[in-house]
């Protein structure tokens, strides 16, 4: 059996795979040779797209919708690539699926958000791929949780896996009706920290889920400096089996990467290192101020907690807080900052104080 893809290719996918903004498209699903070798062709005609992906096997929430077209639509895949070059990326969740990747040459593996929340599952994937060279992307889980992801690449890295990427697909929650899966940035930029040789995309469709913000998300993925971006592509996306909403035609996609605008860590003017330093020395200064203000102001606390405690009253003051953060949240406009930050503010200096007089109390 063939393990990897062919010599030709792995260069291909090198080049591909180095390229910043990294460009990954396709539809959701394969679901017919046409569409899928139609999606390439025209994708390919973009000029933006760096890697050809098609879900072959698709994770659906619940049973009975279109669960991918298994391992027939693999030879459609290499037929596309032969059309246009591109290299191919399929998610993989079993390890009967990577063998089966394997087997048709397929150039990188991806690992979808409801495989990474097991680490049985990703175990057995790793287990597959030792001795195996390919390139695996891991989205991120499906809820909130770094270790999980990390948990993941970590299981992948240990099989011996040397070129990774992360992809940022947003996080599930109840409810939200704004975004499919609201992306919490602050978790991919974690992420990001903690990992920085790794390259970080952002996958806007399954962030959005529907195509009339994808430009936004990318947008702000670009602004982030993430390394590129994994987004959904069908020729007729309103016909699509699976996520049709979030699908844009190749042509539409074109548009919208035409929009995004990539910045640089050292952007395109000589000095700018120069002037962000100032500025951010100035930050500095400001922020060891805070500091120095914050700590003045828990020490009053702290006095009012020693009074608390002689005079045997609650800690705890309902109405003075209320009017706290009344009085902080008029000001919100003129302050030119948002209610939303306000509020987190002024919770966690509360939060605060009420440790230090906790202490005080307990002392
Ligand atoms: C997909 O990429 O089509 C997919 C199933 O994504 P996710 O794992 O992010 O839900
Ligand atoms: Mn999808």
């Amino acid at each position: 059996m063939i393990r990897e893809s062919s010599s030709s290719f792995k260069k291909i996918t090198q080049a591909n795979l180095h390229k910043k903004p990294l460009i990954i498209s396709g539809p959701c699903s394969a679901e017919t040779e046409d569409q899928v070798i139609q999606t390439a062709l025209q994708l390919k005609q973009t000029d933006y797209v760096d890697i050809f992906r098609a879900g072959i096997w698709k994770p659906r929430t619940r049973p009975g919708s279109f669960e991918g077209i298994g391992s027939a639509g693999l030879p459609w895949l290499q037929k596309a690539r032969e059309l246009t070059g591109l290299p191919l990326a399929v998610e993989v969740a079993t390890s009967r699926q990577v063998e089966e990747a394997l087997t048709h040459q397929i150039d990188i593996l991806w690992i979808g958000a409801r495989t990474t929340v097991n680490p049985f599952s990703v175990q057995e994937i790793a287990d597959a791929l030792k001795g195996v060279h390919i390139p695996v992307f891991i989205k991120n889980p499906i809820h909130p949780d770094l270790e999980l992801w990390l948990g993941a690449l970590e299981r992948i890295l240990k099989a011996g896996i040397e070129d990774t990427g992360l992809i940022h697909r947003g996080f599930s929650s109840y409810g939200n009706t704004l975004y499919r899966n609201p992306p919490m940035w602050h978790l991919a930029i974690e992420m990001k920290r903690r990992n920085p040789g790794i390259r970080m995309l952002n996958d806007p469709s399954h962030i959005c889920g529907r195509r009339e913000i994808l430009l936004d998300i990318s947008q702000t993925a670009a602004d982030l400096g993430f390394d590129g971006l994994m987004i959904e592509s069908h020729i007729t996306p309103d016909t699509a089996w699976s996520d049709a909403n979030q699908q844009v035609t190749p042509e539409k996609l074109k548009e919208i990467l035409n929009e995004v605008i990539w910045r640089r860590e050292n952007g395109t003017n000589g000095d700018s290192h120069e002037t962000l330093q100032k500025l951010r020395e100035q930050i500095d200064q400001l922020d060891d101020e805070l500091l120095q203000i914050l700590t003045a102001r828990m020490k009053i606390a702290d006095k009012i907690g020693a009074y608390k405690k002689e005079n045997n009253i609650t800690i705890l003051q309902t109405k003075r807080w209320n009017d706290i953060m009344e009085r902080a949240l008029a000001k919100s406009e003129q302050l030119k900052l948002s209610k939303e930050f306000l509020i987190k503010y002024f919770d966690s200096v509360h939060m605060e104080s009420i440790n230090h007089q906790n202490k005080i109390m307990n002392d």
